[in-house]
């Protein structure tokens, strides 16, 4: 199996490749946007020159609002754990898929209201949705078809291990569609970092690699099982809070009435 590791490593290289064409890509645009700030004011505003100067500097702005995205993508930020509910990031997640979508391709969702809660960064949960619902969708593009995306939780029993998860309560996440599949000796292919089937300029290879990472990262599980021509089935597990931090406030407080009312 595709080392946890070597995962790592790939995605580390990638970020430090992005993050340093990033800085030295700053440092080229520093003089094209200071200098033409500078230039611009020896010219009358009706002239040609200040009005070639304005677009040489309203590109090179562009150019460096581009390159700090760049830079906060690569920088390795602090996650933002919290008690979360993945059926809330699934239906905001949702509401924005569904608006793109065609109307050829079916998608429908199943949330479990009271499934628990997990400690999770919120906007690293909305990523993983996003990105398998994604290649879900990629995958029903072409022929049209079904996308299904439930939410619910399950309990991992002992001796019924899921991929060597502890046993316990656990969120999970299934996004199911019934487009080109995945052909089995790919399967172990596509978490690694840059491996992609899609055509060029489509698929960055990058996605299920990002979606494993926070998997990990959140002490969770990726299972995914498909038959080529058929169906495919991504399914997330993530532990829930044995005792929820919410849960635990409520009950000192109906202990301790504050006799307001
Ligand atoms: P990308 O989508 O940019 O190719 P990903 O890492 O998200 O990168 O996916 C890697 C590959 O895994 C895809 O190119 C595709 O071959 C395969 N794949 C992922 N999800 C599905 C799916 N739902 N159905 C079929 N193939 C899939």
């Amino acid at each position: 199996l595709y080392s946890r590791l070597q995962q790592a490593q790939k995605m580390e290289a990638i970020g430090n490749l992005a993050g340093g064409i990033a800085h030295d890509f700053n440092n080229i645009l520093f003089p094209i946007v200071g200098l033409s700030e500078m230039l611009i004011e020896n010219f009358p505003s009706d002239s040609m020159e200040y009005e070639d100067l304005q677009e040489i500097h309203k590109a090179g702005i562009r150019g460096s609002e581009l390159v700090n995205q760049i830079l906060a993508f690569s920088r390795q930020t602090e996650d933002k754990l919290s008690p979360t509910r993945l059926q809330f990031i699934m239906k905001e997640v949702f509401k924005l898929i569904r608006a793109s979508i065609p109307s050829n391709i079916e998608i429908n969702q199943s949330l479990q209201p009271n499934c628990g809660l997990v400690l999770a960064d919120s906007t690293q949960l909305h990523q993983i949705g996003m990105n398998l619902i994604t290649n879900a969708y990629h995958a029903v593009q072409e022929n049209g078809g079904k996308i299904d995306v439930e939410v619910r939780e399950v309990e991992v029993k002992k001796g019924i291990g899921v991929l060597g998860l502890p046993p316990g309560k656990y969120a999970t996440l299934t996004v199911t569609d019934n487009g080109v599949g995945i052909e089995r000796d790919l399967l172990e292919k596509i978490f690694e970092p840059y491996f992609t089937t899609k055509k060029k300029g489509k698929g960055t290879g990058l996605g299920l690699s990002v979606v494993y990472g926070i998997v990990k990262k959140h002490k969770g599980e990726i299972k995914v099982m498909s038959e080529p021509g058929k169906r495919t089935s991504f399914q997330v597990y993530l532990p829930i809070l044995s005792s929820s931090p919410l849960e635990k406030t409520e009950g000192i407080c109906s202990r301790q009435p504050t006799g307001s009312e």
